[in-house]
Order: C-alpha cells, then structure tokens, then sequence
C-alpha cells in the first residue's frame, strides 16, 4: 500500500478515498477487474462514485504504472495490480479464477529471431499474455 501511495505523490496526485478504496481493492484481491467490477466493489464504501471516475482512476493508475491492463478472453480490458515498477514483465492469467501472477522470465529470443530471419524485420518490443489453470484451481 504505502508503495502505491507513494507513487501517487510522485506523481503529484492527491490520494483521495476514492484512488484509496480502488488500491486497496487491487491489493486484496490480486484478480484482473473488468472496470464494472471495481465500480461495484468500491461503491459499496463510497456511494458518492460513478463510473466515469472509476474509468479515470484505473486510467491514472496504469499510466503511473500501479496497475496494468490486460485482455480478458472475451476482449474486454481487465485490470491487474502490478507490482513491478519498471521491469519488463509478463502475466499469467487463470482462466478459473482470474487471478494474475507476474512472470519476470522474458524468453522471447527464439520468436525475435524467427521475424528477423525471415520477415526481415526488427523487433523493438512485445507484449505476452498468458492464460491457463493456477496452481490452486489445478
Ligand atoms: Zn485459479
Ligand atoms: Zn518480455
């Protein structure tokens, strides 16, 4: 939490209950959230919150790199909270239930090289998601 706080006041914003309450829901729950979710979630302790400003904080956070958005398998964006600041890194999704756990191994090499060799081109950066069944829901 006080990582995350901290981030915020690098960052010049203020924390406010609301930025708070959707930390705090992010750190517990370690699932990706679809936006409505964390609506939900956090309308239950501050009433006076809409959805557009549920939009706008996880927008916030993942430019300052508190959370990250995903994809879920039905093409919606999903949230996850993301504990590496900088450092490059992957995610695996369960597909059960929706918890996200970071991979820090990147070992794309072998594809880089694949689409140097053969279509010419030079790989500056990637993305990779991966999905299946955790450890838990095995
Ligand atoms: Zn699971
Ligand atoms: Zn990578």
């Amino acid at each position: 939490m006080d990582d995350c706080l901290k981030i915020l006041k690098d960052h010049k914003f203020k924390i406010t209950p609301k930025r708070k309450a959707v930390i705090e829901l992010f750190l517990t729950s370690r699932k990706c959230l679809k936006p409505y979710d964390v609506y939900k979630a956090v309308r239950k302790r501050l009433d006076s919150l809409g959805l557009p400003t549920i939009y706008r904080i996880l927008d916030e956070f993942c430019r300052i790199g508190i959370i990250k958005r995903l994809q879920s398998d039905d093409g919606q964006l999903v949230y996850a909270f993301c504990s590496s600041q900088k450092k490059h890194s992957h995610y695996f999704v369960c597909l059960n239930c929706n918890k996200v756990q970071e991979v820090s191994v990147c070992n794309i090499n072998g594809i880089s090289r694949y689409i140097e060799k053969n279509l010419g081109a030079k790989v500056e950066s990637h993305q990779l998601q991966l999905e299946g069944i955790c450890s838990e829901c095995k």
